[in-house]
């Protein structure tokens, strides 16, 4: 094994970022950090026809968002750079070269037309043996070099072995054997001079001094063509380990008629990053089987590649939003302060005249903390504090056995009691109020249910003796005396 450990997120910027994607980007980024090693940003962007704008941007914004952080990458710069593949294009041409002139690599010239009736006999017949079957692997470079200065356009390929096994090791898979009859000559090099993953990533690995390639289970497939690289260049390969899938509950590959696939896509409904984490991780990792709520710190102390599951993932909406709610109810005033009004800024609800700063948040979070599930439930729950006039009918007032006289002199005399109170704090305000009932020869509730109506124009509204301070005197006692004239 390498002395440094260096792992590599290598997304392609094909779309928007897939939690199954992003759940590989986090393994990477826990595994570099719990052995104090370096974690790198690649961005694989060969693929000229699938590359989509901005997608580099949303994937580096959905890492930053979940607290990842990266000591390489295309934005931040290293001293392995450039960090787009398709800036280092010298080095997959020259490993190409290395490739043709020891015999490990050739020219291909055949036409798509005939690869794709080539691949029909191949289905008809039936065979295990399938993909390309070596028809230009006799052309000498001599011949290769005519046609091309001819004007002929064509691919390379790797000469992979035609018998025997590749043999290589995968640190959750273990021993994994491949027979090389099965696997055919890939192409390395593109008809428009671009590399294929195969050899850009293996290139990129080994330029990179990369010691752990952590990536999806769809890549093992891959490895002998991989190792077969490795070999040929003479390089040491990296040690492996293949993720397993990222299900929905119906058991198929977590896709968009789901629902939300998209890291984004969560925050806006309100998920904390730190819960985002903690589910994303648990999603192929454990550390016991039983432990399910983890802070970014602990999972970075726990993690190993060790307890990483062989089998697949199933991605569940409903748990990821109660372990959602167990990091509001988890998390500081402070912080949950600072993650609403974050929220809030970045999707103003619609309750909003404009979006509320943060010491709005810190105020109301005694309000909301404990019935919040996601950031998105906040707002609903305090419409009052963005109504200018409080919205409600007047009967709504006058509470179960008592008239209109007995509610406007309890709703007098608590404006009365409020308009003097000092300090204005939940625990005078109930200490003033619950004796007052008994004064006033009313209930409590139907003294608080008057208030409540009268300040928020709920029925159920969050806890009335914290809302009151939120609100403040001067709101409060505005709002009572706008219900005693409605009355
Ligand atoms: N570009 C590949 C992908 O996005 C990366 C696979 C790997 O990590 O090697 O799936």
């Amino acid at each position: 094994m390498a002395d440094r450990v260096r792992v590599r997120f290598a997304p392609s910027p094909t779309g928007e970022p897939h939690i199954g994607n992003i759940r590989s980007a986090i393994f990477d980024w826990l595994f570099a950090r719990h052995n104090g090693g370096d974690f790198i940003i690649r961005i694989e962007d060969t693929d000229q026809a699938r590359k989509v704008d901005g997608a580099v941007e949303l994937m580096l914004e959905s890492l930053k968002w979940l607290g990842l952080d990266w000591d390489e990458g295309p934005d931040v710069g290293g001293d392995y750079g450039p960090y787009y593949q398709s800036e280092r294009l010298v080095h997959y041409r020259e490993a190409a070269r290395t490739l043709l002139a020891g015999g490990n690599a050739y020219h291909c010239f055949c036409s798509p037309e005939r690869l794709s009736e080539l691949r029909k006999q191949q289905q008809q017949d039936g065979s295990d043996v399938t993909g390309y079957d070596g028809k230009c692997s006799s052309l000498s470079e001599g011949e290769a070099q005519s046609r091309i200065a001819s004007g002929e356009t064509g691919v390379i390929r790797f000469r992979m072995p035609d018998e025997g096994a590749t043999v290589g090791h995968d640190t959750i898979h273990g021993t994994v054997s491949f027979e090389n009859r099965l696997t055919d000559d890939f192409v390395i090099i593109k008809s428009d001079g671009f590399p294929t993953y195969h050899l850009a990533s293996v290139v990129d690995d080994h330029l990179m001094e990369i010691s752990h390639v952590t990536r999806a289970i769809e890549w093992l497939s891959s490895l002998p063509r991989h190792l077969q690289l490795y070999k040929a260049l003479d390089w040491d390969p990296p040690e492996f380990a293949h993720l397993p899938l990222v299900l929905a509950t119906d058991r198929t590959k977590l896709a968009k008629r789901h629902g939300a696939t998209s890291v984004l896509e969560f925050r806006e409904m309100g998920m904390l990053p730190s819960a985002m984490l903690n589910y994303l991780t648990l999603l192929g990792w454990s550390l016991d089987d039983k432990t399910e709520i983890f802070s970014s710190e602990e999972l970075i102390e726990h993690f190993s590649l060790e307890r990483v599951s062989k089998s697949d993932a199933v991605f569940d909406i409903e748990k990821l939003n109660w372990m959602n709610g167990v990091h509001i109810r988890d998390s500081s005033p402070d912080d949950l302060a600072n993650a609403l009004s974050s929220y809030w800024n970045q999707y103003p609800a619609a309750e909003f005249l404009s979006p509320p700063d943060r010491d709005f948040a810190l105020k109301v979070i005694p309000l909301v903390h404990a019935r919040m599930k996601t950031l998105t439930d906040a707002a609903p729950l305090l419409p009052f504090f963005f109504q200018d006039k409080i919205e409600y009918d007047s009967e709504q007032l006058v509470q179960k056995g008592m008239d209109l006289d007995g509610t406007r002199v309890v709703l007098n005399a608590a404006s009365e009691g409020l308009t003097t109170l000092d300090p204005f704090d939940t625990d005078s305000i109930e200490n003033m109020l619950r004796p007052l009932a008994k004064d006033l020869d009313v209930k409590v509730g139907q003294l608080l249910g008057a208030l409540r109506i009268a300040t928020t124009g709920l029925k159920v509204s969050p806890p009335i003796f914290e809302t009151i301070e939120a609100l403040g005197r001067e709101q409060t006692v505005k709002s009572i005396q706008d219900a005693i004239d409605r009355l």
